[in-house]
């Protein structure tokens, strides 16, 4: 094989970040056929979100990040108490190439990554943390504990305590990965969509009981109980961003349209 055929057939097989649509945006477009086919009938309903799992063999985190996509296109409106709804007039033309133009990794996905990344670096915060670093984390912590009325997104007592374990890890190439999910997580509309639908009063008591674990676990100097406890925080987080919805609906008092579905 000659070096240029090669180079030829390297390039090919290269993984070009962006050149494959990601899975939540294959997921849209099919709900969106879906709905292009059956929207017009008046008695179909779209179906909930499990069921969509179920039917598209991707998990929920996957089709909550398709919906959200749908929903920046205008085509479903997702509702507190009534669920998704297809909007009767979509408020623009649906335009599938506008999934091909890539709008960033999902919420979910970005939050997996974390997860990854966030828990092995408290392991080793656990090993390395001094007593002054236990100090900055406690500050963090009460930090949070004064932002009660702070936008979920704009909280610094959050964010703070994530990067300054990934600091205390050690690990440059840990911290400066930490940094971009966060600086990811900032600039992604998918997030800021997905946080509409959660209401902050209520889940940041849990999440300082998190941080407080995992502190504890740093304190002891146990690299296992951290790694558990940070691994937990973020599948709370997880948890939550899916359930908020169906939280909402189930203590409302709002009636379900025809054209609705429970997620
Ligand atoms: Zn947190």
């Amino acid at each position: 094989m000659s070096s240029a055929e090669k180079d030829r057939i390297d390039r090919a097989l290269e993984v070009r970040p962006g050149s494959t649509p990601r899975l939540y945006q294959t997921v849209a477009q099919k709900i969106a056929a879906m709905i292009q086919s059956n929207g017009h009938m008046a008695d179909w309903r779209i179906p909930s979100e499990r069921e969509l799992a179920d039917q598209l063999g991707v998990s929920r985190p996957v089709i909550r990040e398709a919906i959200i996509a749908l929903e920046m296109l205008g085509l479903v409106e997702v509702r507190g108490r009534t669920g998704i709804v297809v909007l009767e007039q979509p408020t623009r033309p649906i335009s599938f190439d506008t999934f091909n133009a890539d709008i960033g990794p999902g919420p979910f996905e970005l939050l997996e990554a974390r997860l990854a990344i966030e828990a092995s670096a408290a392991a080793m915060a656990a090993e390395r943390a001094t007593t002054a670093d236990h100090a900055i984390l406690e500050a963090c912590i009460e930090q949070m504990q004064l932002e009660r009325e702070v936008v979920l997104l704009n909280e610094k007592g959050d964010r703070d305590f994530h990067l300054n374990i990934a600091r205390i890890s050690g690990n440059a190439i840990i911290l400066s990965m930490t940094e971009a999910l966060w600086v990811q997580r900032d600039h992604s509309v998918m997030w800021k969509k997905l946080h509409e639908h959660i209401h902050a009063p209520d889940v940041r008591p849990l999440w300082i009981g998190d941080h407080h674990a995992v502190l504890s676990a740093i304190r002891l100097r146990n690299p296992d109980a951290a790694y558990k406890a940070m691994a937990r925080h973020i599948r709370n987080v997880i948890d939550e961003l899916l359930e908020a919805d169906e939280k909402a609906r189930l203590n409302g008092s709002g009636s379900i349209s025809a054209r609705s579905a429970l997620s």
